[in-house]
């Protein structure tokens, strides 16, 4: 045995695993500012050891689990909101689980093969087939899990300590119905240190049939209930290029509106026909959201009307993670308008509405205010570049920033220069600055990933109007894709990656453009 490895295996041992059934309130990964109220955990300071699960370092028996008739690993493994020193490792059984449960056994090895750690989860219908656990870690491994005779899938994860440089990539927006996810295969060939998805995991709609656009349906009818959002979650994770990506690395998750319904805001549903029973079928979703994520955060409290998700990883002092949720906490929009250039609709510039709540708003800046961090990053929803039309102040899209502007103006006061703030939602690909409109006196850069699968839903033919705002960079509205980060102390480089064709899994995937910050500048230059 390697020193090296007998060093891991020690820290292993010596600190154990935490299942999520032991941690107490939302996580904050890091620990370095004022977490959500609920105090989250952290992993930095590791907690003291529990009496289980078990951690040996020999894969326990395969006796203390019964035999299950059907694989229960069809939702693949992933792993998730990695710190210095831990990462969570996830898998959901499927299928008909034993009442009292099923022991599930975990095991990580090192590159080499060696076995360094292990133990045992019960797992069973309480969490819906749920596993989360917290393994602590000093290198890159490889895991997997066993249970009813079964062997998963194997996945690849790793702490973010004190690293020179980090690769991650972004992406959101993955309609199973309107594309295949040759993107997810790609990201899965780039072998990055993170995956963050910017939200729209999942698609609420009921199944279409294929043709005019949609190359594959989701099965049954729009989730209203816990069943409901599971299955379709199933339907997603069946897709082998999203599992390989899932497997490849640790990914932080947000949501955004789809995880429960399009353009939601609070607990105002999109159509107020549906208000009654609005916030029972959104728990139900948050619910389905935790069990299919791999995640820290620990599962919502039936007993609680919200469910904190925002939080943060810092990776050592090249770069910190700011993730918001920009859906459970925000006003409704004040109206439905798109792309009008009239005047905005009345209460836009009411200072009492906001996108990220009080308490979210004091928890960003909280994090601006103490940062120490080389880069400051935020992963977050909606575009927050101003695109408000010039002349009228007209407002093109109401869900975005633009239909928030007191609620930008506070959460964005207070940011670091060198703010780079990562968006999904609006499935095209955009760079642009954040402050002043004219793009005089950038205060930070925003990249906005194209969808993964989901089709446009902006016209291609405004592509030079977009573009031709002096605070856009580039812009591009036609092409599916996401985008590889690798961000050093010195450089941001932004490399946008396009799928030739979305209707074939096997499409080609290359680049469009790659963009780069130099640090301290907030301006953008297209490498050539
Ligand atoms: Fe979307
Ligand atoms: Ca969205």
């Amino acid at each position: 045995m390697s020193r090296r490895t007998f060093l891991s295996l020690s820290a292993i041992v010596i600190v154990g695993c935490r299942s999520q059934s032991d941690e107490s309130g939302p996580t904050d990964v890091n620990n370095s500012t004022s977490p959500p109220t609920n105090a989250p955990s952290t992993a930095t300071t590791p907690a003291p050891p529990t009496s289980d699960p078990v951690v040996t370092s020999e894969p326990t028996v395969d006796s203390v689990a019964p035999a299950l008739a059907v694989d229960p690993f069809t939702l693949g493994v992933a792993s998730g909101d990695p710190d210095g020193s831990s990462v969570v490792l996830w898998t959901r059984l499927t299928g008909e689980l034993p009442a009292d449960g099923i022991d599930v056994e975990w095991e990580v090895a090192s590159a080499g093969g060696s076995v360094i750690g292990s133990g045992v989860e019960r797992v069973g219908p309480s969490t819906g087939g749920a596993l989360h656990v917290v393994v602590d870690l000093t290198e890159p491994v490889t895991f997997r899990f066993r249970a009813g005779g079964f062997d998963s899938p194997e996945g690849r994860t790793a702490p973010v300590g004190e690293l020179e440089s980090v690769r991650l990539a972004t992406a959101s927006c993955q309609h199973f119905e309107t594309g295949f996810y040759a993107a997810h295969r790609d990201i899965a060939e780039w072998d990055p240190d993170l995956v963050v998805f910017l939200g729209d995991f999942i698609y609420e709609g009921a199944a279409n049939p294929i043709g005019d656009g949609r190359v594959r349906s989701h099965d049954g009818p729009e989730p209203m209930d816990l069943a409901g959002y599971r299955d379709r979650y199933a339907t997603y994770l069946a897709d082998e290029h999203l599992q390989a990506s899932r497997a490849a690395c640790p990914w932080l998750v947000i949501w955004d509106d789809h995880e429960v319904e399009n353009n939601y805001a609070g607990l105002v549903p999109q159509d107020a026909a549906d208000a009654a029973g609005f916030a029972a079928r959104r728990a139900m979703a948050y619910q389905a959201w935790w069990e299919h994520t791999p995640t820290r955060l620990p599962a919502p409290d039936p007993a609680s009307d919200d469910y904190p998700i925002y939080r943060s990883i810092d990776v050592g002092d090249l770069l910190a993670i700011s993730m918001l949720d920009g859906r459970q906490y925000r006003s409704d929009q004040v109206c439905d308008a798109t792309l009008d250039v009239g005047p905005p609709c009345p209460g836009w510039d009411d200072p009492t509405r906001s996108m990220l709540g009080a308490e979210q708003e004091a928890w960003l800046a909280d994090r601006f205010g103490s940062t120490t961090s080389r880069w400051n990053c935020v992963a977050q929803q909606t575009v927050m570049t101003d695109l408000r039309f010039a002349g009228t102040g007209g407002i093109l899209n109401y869900d975005q920033w633009d239909g928030y502007v007191p609620a930008r103006d506070r959460s964005l006061a207070g940011a670091p220069a060198d703010l780079v703030v990562l968006t999904g939602d609006i499935h095209l690909a955009g760079v642009g600055l954040l402050g002043d409109p004219t793009g005089a006196s950038p205060t930070g850069v925003e990249f906005v990933t194209a969808s993964i699968s989901s089709a446009g839903n902006v016209p291609a033919d405004l592509q030079p109007v977009l573009a031709g705002y002096p605070n856009v960079v580039d812009a591009e509205l036609t092409k599916r894709g996401y985008t590889r980060h690798t961000v050093t102390a010195d450089t941001w480089t932004a490399e946008y990656r396009t799928v030739d064709d979305v209707t074939s899994a096997d499409s080609p995937v290359s680049t469009w453009k790659t963009f780069v910050v130099d640090h301290g500048t907030a301006t953008v230059t297209v490498q050539t």
